[in-house]
């Protein structure tokens, strides 16, 4: 008998979903835990997508579709591209997956092989090494820093990159910083991927939680040569608040997404029918509740940023995307796993300790939670840290 994988051994579970659970575990025990670690929308799914799949069930829509996903779905997505990205995609350049985290495995799986190199951004989101290291190949790190508003230096990425290198991952906005590329990062980071014939993978899961005047801008509209390099992963999860219906795609060149349909072919078949049709919904029919969602959570932005900035030890650069916020905390003089755990234990808040996104100085919270739970949440980490100081 030998050893189980000892590529799936070497990663860890999810910690981002790890705190989440054990927040949840906390409250079903009856103990008031404020929580600030599920990278989740807060708000209900939008009625008009739910009614979409009670019709999808009523009309008997209950069997496998293609394994790569409905053409309906597939068309939609190609039809966001181009409404919002300028990306003109056939839909057979499109994989429907199980979210977007699916569609990353897949895409990961496709491009590397066994001692390849993945150049991953950090403060990273935790599942890309873990995803790379699952498929036999190594992550390598590219510093940013909050001190300059974790700017990608393009002589860093520049060095980072080896003969081994097969493609950059890039989270923008990101998470857990909330960093947006610029168009100057971004064509740095496209003329580095042509010269050295790699691929990027871009993760724009947030790019509808966005606040002006930054903007969103896919690194595959830069140009026909880049989009040929690139691999799109997007879904519906944040933007449309569906996290549970697992729905998320890549939009990719046509040998990539022929192989990842292959792959997903032998592995789970198409995701579900019924989720499809809610997200054709989601797709096809009003965005105002996009909009609405963001401009909540600007809200929530604005005085959490407030908050956190006045607290002693604690600077936050502020997130011009997504719902995280990632305060500094070395001044505090705790690291961040210590800050997590006596955090939860004496103050009940849920955090997630910037460790597992490669910054052990800072913690993450997501601001997708009620104005209340920050208001309250914030008075307690205020006085979490006086009580300690
Ligand atoms: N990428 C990033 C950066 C995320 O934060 C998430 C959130 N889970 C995902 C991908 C995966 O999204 P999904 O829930 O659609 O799998
Ligand atoms: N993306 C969210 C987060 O970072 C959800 C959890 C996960 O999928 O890891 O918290």
């Amino acid at each position: 008998m030998g050893a189980l994988s000892k590529n799936i051994s070497a990663v860890e579970p999810s910690q981002t979903l790890a705190i989440d659970s054990t927040a949840k575990a906390l409250r079903a025990e009856g103990k008031d835990v404020i929580g600030f670690g599920a990278g989740e929308p807060d708000f209900d799914t939008p009625e008009n997508v739910k009614e979409a799949a009670c019709r999808a069930i009523a009309q008997g829509y209950t069997r496998y579709t293609p394994p790569a996903g409905d053409i309906k779905l597939r068309e939609a997505v190609a039809a966001k591209c181009l409404r919002d990205n300028g990306l003109s995609y056939s839909p057979e350049q499109i994989v429907i997956s199980c979210g977007a985290k699916h569609a990353l495995y897949n895409a990961v799986m496709v491009l590397c092989n066994p001692g390849d190199e993945v150049v991953i951004i950090s403060p990273y989101w935790v599942t890309y090494p873990a995803q790379v290291i699952m498929a036999g190949a190594t992550p390598v790190y590219v510093g940013t820093g909050p001190e300059n508003g974790y700017r990608l230096d393009a002589a860093r990425l520049r060095k980072a990159v080896t003969p081994r290198t097969k493609a950059i991952i890039l989270n923008s906005p990101s998470n857990p910083t909330g960093w947006v590329a610029s168009d100057a990062e971004l064509t740095e980071i496209a003329e580095i991927v042509l010269e050295r014939q790699l691929y990027v993978v871009a993760d724009e899961i947030y790019e509808k939680i966005i606040y002006p005047p930054a903007a969103h801008r896919s690194i595959a509209s830069l140009g026909e040569d880049i989009k040929e390099r690139t691999v799109v992963i997007n879904g519906v999860s944040k933007s449309h608040a569906m996290t549970g219906w697992r729905i998320g795609w890549l939009a990719a060149p046509p040998d990539v997404a022929k192989l990842s349909s292959r792959l997903q072919s032998h592995c789970t078949s198409n995701p579900t029918s019924i989720a499809q049709a809610a997200a054709i919904e989601a797709l096809n029919g009003d965005q105002g509740f996009t909009a609405m969602m963001t401009g909540r959570f600007l809200d929530r932005r604005d005085y959490l940023l407030r908050r956190l900035n006045a607290m002693p030890g604690v600077s936050c650069y502020v997130p011009q995307g997504t719902f995280y916020a990632f305060p500094e905390i070395a001044g505090t003089g705790i690291g961040s796993d210590a800050f997590a755990s006596e955090l939860l234990e004496k103050a009940l808040v849920a955090v997630v300790p910037g460790r597992a996104f490669g910054r052990d100085s800072a913690i993450r919270l997501s601001f997708a939670t009620s104005m209340d739970n920050i208001r309250n949440g914030m008075d307690r980490i205020e006085r979490f840290l006086k009580e300690r100081a």
